[in-house]
């Protein structure tokens, strides 16, 4: 264990010794593997679901010998445990690995990473930059997201010799800096996102984002000016979903909020606790998202919860499954892209 890189943070290292690991996130069309640089992540997102997944819950003994950590959802956003050498060790194994998963939604990509922040710090875009160059080599798809696209620019090299494998975007929920910050405690700001993902896009590297989760705090317009700056960067896909009230995360998320005295985003998400409201917030999130994103000319997908179709009228519950069974718009991994017009919306006209 070591506690020398700053910001109280604590680090060591992560001896695990799987490399790649199949993933059910095919089902948000987004990859079949997932490649996690470490373990922990530094920005310690008040929302996030990574410390109630096993790859936290049932390590406690790693974490405690490794970053003297006693409860690692506690203490979530304040230890890493960093997996050096990993894309020494990818390179190998692809050259000996002979199958390989590629259902229709995943295409077989492989995201990097979707446990952590792949450039949370430099020597986690250390280890990344090997990744991607491994899996690239052997012309696999590779999804880097990242909240620090910024710091990635270092390795603008590696993602350049990629090219058509390799597409890099950023989670951009909303672009008021003081709400993103409020439950976003330690990420970059949203600006720094497009930033840099806009300077990926200059220089021919693919982009996508993901617009998640938007805010209850934002109405129609706020989304409309969302929706335009995000086609600054110019992206193959805008990824959308709601926030979901369940979970015991989102507790802490609105307490965070309180305690940043962002108290409208606070009473905001708390009024989300009340299912109809919820309901009312998140459809009318994905109905704007469709409307506006048709208007722009940009490759919307829409993610709606499995959970909200339960509550909605019979006519939005075949829209939201719609969108459940299409296919992304992005042009990556070879995907055959839909020739059908987006699901029509029961409220708005298409
Ligand atoms: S950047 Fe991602 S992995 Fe890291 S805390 Fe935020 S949501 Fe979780």
């Amino acid at each position: 264990m070591s506690n020398d890189h700053d910001e109280g943070v604590r680090t060591g290292d992560d001896p695990t010794k799987a490399i790649l690991s199949e993933s059910g996130l095919n089902s948000k069309h987004l990859c079949d593997y997932v490649v996690n640089v470490a373990t922990g992540c530094r920005h310690g997102c008040k929302f996030c679901y990574v410390p109630s997944t096993p790859n936290i819950r049932t390590r406690p003994d790693m974490l405690k010998e490794e970053a003297n950590v006693d409860n690692g959802q506690k203490e979530w956003g304040n230890y890493v445990l960093y997996r050096d050498g990993l894309g020494g060790r990818l390179d190998k194994h692809l050259d000996r690995k002979r199958t390989w998963r590629r259902t229709r939604r995943g295409r077989g990509v492989v995201g990097v990473s979707f446990s952590t922040d792949c450039y949370m710090d430099g020597r986690a875009g250390k280890i990344t930059r090997n990744v991607v160059q491994a899996l690239t080599k052997h012309e696999e798809y590779t999804r880097v997201l990242t909240r620090n696209p910024i710091l990635a620019l270092q390795d603008l090299d590696a993602f350049k010799e990629g090219g058509e494998y390799v597409t890099i975007g950023s989670s951009i929920p909303c672009m008021d800096s003081d709400q993103v910050s409020a439950i976003e405690t330690s990420a970059p700001a949203p600006e720094h996102r497009l930033r840099g993902l806009k300077e990926f896009n200059d220089h021919g590297v693919q982009t996508f984002v993901s617009m998640s989760p938007t805010y209850p705090t934002q109405d129609k317009d706020d989304l409309r000016e969302h929706l335009e700056r995000i086609a600054e960067c110019e992206p193959a896909v805008v990824f959308h979903e709601p926030i979901n009230p369940r979970g015991g995360n989102f507790e802490m998320t609105v307490q965070a909020a309180r305690d940043a005295g962002e108290n409208k985003l606070a009473d905001a998400l708390d009024q989300l606790r009340d299912r109809e409201q919820w309901v009312s917030y998140a459809t009318d999130h994905l109905r704007w998202v469709q409307e506006i994103g048709k208007e722009l000319g940009l490759p919307v997908h829409l993610w709606p919860d499995k959970q909200l179709i339960k509550y909605v009228s019979d006519d939005e519950a075949v829209w939201l499954q719609s969108w459940r069974d299409r296919q992304s718009p992005e042009d990556f991994a070879e995907r055959e892209t839909p020739t059908t017009p987006v699901p029509s919306c029961p409220i708005y006209a298409n």
